[in-house]
């Protein structure tokens, strides 16, 4: 008769859905693209300093779409950018995410009314799971953004959009 779960579990065997599997392996080794748009990506740079020490949740910057998986929208999204957003993003491997850092690329920020050349919002252009408050964030609220996105994974609940 085979064991239930619980009772291998006391046995010392870790019990998983390969789902669940992966989602960890995925939410522990997030690789975002170094990039930056303006002032918020100096915010950016200043996270991956060792004062706050990305690298101890896993999260360890590549410099090229196709090495990453998490692209942090860190700046003011111009329709001049917004197209080569759009290919950068569409270069790296799925499951890819996304964090939109700071209030320009949230909404358009200081811009949102009489910014003739700002976008929106870079949901806009490509699917953002993660929106981080400020303008600036301060590089605590953006580690707290990629726990937040670190939970979603977990959790299973991100839809994905082509
Ligand atoms: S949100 Fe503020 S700090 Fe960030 S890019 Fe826009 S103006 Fe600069």
């Amino acid at each position: 008769m085979s064991k239930l779960p619980h009772q291998l579990e006391r046995e010392g065997v870790v019990v998983t859905k390969l789902e669940e599997l992966l989602n960890w392996a995925r939410l522990s080794s997030l690789w975002p693209m170094g990039f930056g748009l303006a002032c918020c990506a100096i915010e950016f740079m200043d996270t991956q300093s060792g004062n706050f020490d990305l690298e101890r949740f896993g999260v360890f910057p590549r410099p090229s779409p196709r090495q990453s998986d998490v692209m942090i929208v860190a700046g003011t999204v111009t329709f001049k950018m917004a197209e080569r957003i759009k290919i950068l993003y569409e270069q790296m491997p799925e499951p890819r995410y996304v964090i939109s850092m700071g209030s320009c690329s949230n909404c358009g920020g200081p811009y949102w009314q009489h910014g003739y050349h700002v976008v929106k919002g870079v949901d806009q252009i490509i699917p953002v799971d993660v929106y981080v408050q400020g303008c600036p964030p301060r590089p605590e609220a953006l580690i707290g953004g990629i726990l937040e996105l670190q939970r979603k994974i977990k959790s299973g609940d991100l839809v994905k959009q082509a």
